[in-house]
């Protein structure tokens, strides 16, 4: 083999799994570590992300007076997934995971704060937390700080960057105009974007060099080691030698077709991430003989295609689908009008929802599925980032009545017009005889805090005109893939190490399965894996 590059780690994939590979790769020895990235972006999904980490027994978490047990988190996490959970993952997370923060917080400019308040997505599990505590969120950080690097991070999902954290949001209020002035001057961003943002300073502080438009695609194999990998790149293959070891963190492969229906339980059809998830990592673990987990699975959520079809690299653009069905005067009915699930469960618990199967029909009864609201909701609150100002855009049906929206929709009409009725009712008695929403402290979480629970989150639909947006079973990205032991490395088989080769991130097997245990359930376990992935690599 002749090598055109080489280095001792090589990181696949620039997302916040990625950086934090990279980082911890360097700060545990390894001299020279490569970062190859296939679009000229970096930051991944991670950077249009709320950036929240869900981190049990955090430090920041303690230092706020929130009491916690490993003994709580695992009858938690035990109580929502019986029987599914590797104990040998679930270990390198749990230890890994309070390292992996006070890592950051001691040797890079990543700022983590817990949320208080912010309550786990089950709150009255077992073992579960009301009052937060496990959820971190990221103070804003100065983009000028990253120089001319600043417009190469990926950018949020739709409008400006966030200038303030969600935790602000939440707890400050809204900031002095001398601070936003200051915040606006030094292009300070909240949520994913600080996460990339310092990660980005503390990988350039350390000189670890990108590659951009490199596609990695296949592994090289020595004596069961896996040595390097060849990258597609405008000039053509590059083969670049690992010495320590491969990280795989290239993100999910929610938008490759072919993965997507081999693999998942049922039907995904608006995936909100980066296009580049085409599942390239997955594939190499394949052929590498990786023993594959949670293959059927996604991190779930509700997502509407945007109004604005091209997105970038001309794929659609799915907006997440989160206030729109929490806040009073909204509900979720599927194709025969009805409602099926609690709207304000957490967005992973609902997707699972969806996927109910009809034996007489044959189908899943609850797909296509709409969101349904009145006037008095269009009048209060945003929708899918319309202001009660602005007009509605083409992704929005409206009628001056139920039956004749539920006409528009395909829908049934008796069922809808009985089921607005039905859900009136239960408003008025002030409790959801149906699925309960508003009964627990996270289903009033991403209510209208001007009422009282479970106001917050009940609201009647009474007002016309009524309006509908068709949804998507979407994904915050797919979490099947390879299997690790507690090091990030990726395990065959028979369940021994492949040599050389990690991974962390969406591209394995997510560490806690179809759980999502809290705001971060996803970049908890993927910052955490992608550093004792890189500290492991570093090391060997
Ligand atoms: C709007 C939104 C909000 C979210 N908010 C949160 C949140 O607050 N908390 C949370 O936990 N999760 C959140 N998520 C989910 C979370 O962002 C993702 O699960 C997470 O970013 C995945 O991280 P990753 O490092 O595995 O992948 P990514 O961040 O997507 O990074 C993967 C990288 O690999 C690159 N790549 C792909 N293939 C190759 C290849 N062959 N060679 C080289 N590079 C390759 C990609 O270009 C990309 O840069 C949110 C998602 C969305 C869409």
């Amino acid at each position: 083999m002749t090598w055109d590059e080489e280095a001792d780690v090589v990181v696949l994939g620039s997302g916040g799994a990625a950086l934090t590979a990279a980082i911890a790769a360097h700060d545990f020895g390894a001299r020279e570590v490569l970062i190859l990235e296939k679009s000229n972006m970096i930051g991944g999904t991670t950077a249009m992300s709320g950036g929240m980490l869900w981190i049990p027994i955090n430090q920041h978490q303690a230092e706020a007076g929130h009491k916690d047990s490993w003994d709580d988190v695992v009858t938690y996490l035990d109580s929502l997934a019986p029987g599914e959970l590797d104990p040998v993952t679930l270990e390198g997370f749990l230890v890994g995971g309070k390292e992996m923060v006070r890592h950051l917080a001691e040797h890079t400019p990543v700022r983590l704060r817990t949320f208080d308040g912010f309550p786990d997505y089950h709150p009255d599990a077992p073992g579960g937390r009301a009052e937060g505590g496990r959820s971190l969120d990221n103070d804003p950080f100065p983009f000028v700080e990253l120089g001319n690097w600043a417009s190469r991070v990926v950018p949020p999902k739709s409008g400006a960057p966030r200038l303030t954290s969600l935790y602000e949001d939440f707890h400050t209020g809204p900031l002095p105009e001398d601070v936003l002035e200051e915040r606006r001057r030094t292009d300070t961003r909240g949520s994913g974007q600080a996460l990339v943002g310092a990660l980005l300073r503390a990988v350039l502080d350390r000189e670890i060099a990108f590659r951009f438009e490199h596609r990695a695609l296949k592994l090289h194999k020595e004596d069961n080691r896996i040595t390097g990998v060849a990258a597609e790149t405008p000039g053509g293959t590059k083969n670049v030698l690992a010495r320590k070891g491969v990280i795989l963190a290239t993100g999910g492969f929610e938008w490759n077709k072919e993965l997507v229906q081999t693999f998942l339980r049922g039907p995904m059809t608006g995936p909100a991430t980066v296009p580049e998830s085409e599942g390239d990592g997955l594939l190499m673990a394949i052929e590498a003989g990786a023993k594959l987990g949670n293959m059927s699975n996604t991190f779930w959520m509700p997502t509407a295609l945007e109004w604005q079809q091209q997105h970038r690299n001309a794929k659609p653009n799915y907006l997440l689908c989160l206030s729109e069905r929490t806040l009073p005067g909204s509900i979720l009915v599927n194709r025969s009008g009805a409602r099926f699930t609690n709207e304000a469960a957490s967005y992973n618990a609902l997707g699972l929802a969806l996927h109910a199967f009809d034996a007489n029909s044959f189908d899943h009864p609850n797909l296509p599925f709409y969101l349904i609201f009145d006037h008095r909701f269009r009048s209060r609150y945003p929708a899918f980032g319309h202001t009660p100002e602005q007009p509605l855009s083409d992704m929005f049906a409206a009628a001056d009545t139920l039956p004749e929206l539920a006409e528009k929709l395909g829908i049934d009409s008796d069922g809808l017009v009985g089921t607005v009725e039905r859900f009136n009712g239960f408003v008025d008695e002030g409790r959801d005889d149906d699925f309960q929403r508003g009964a627990n402290t996270y289903d009033n979480f991403w209510g209208d805090r001007n009422f009282d629970a479970p106001y917050r989150t009940l609201g009647k639909l009474d007002q016309p005109p009524y309006y509908a947006v068709k949804l998507e079973a979407g994904t915050l990205g797919t979490n099947g893939g390879a299997k690790t032991n507690a090091d990030g490395q990726v395990v065959n088989w028979q369940g021994n190490p492949i040599p050389g080769l990690y991974a962390a991130g969406n591209v394995m097997a997510a560490p806690l399965t179809k759980i999502y245990g809290g705001a971060g359930g996803t970049l908890g376990p993927a910052l955490t894996f992608g550093y004792l992935a890189g500290k492991h690599a570093a090391k060997s």
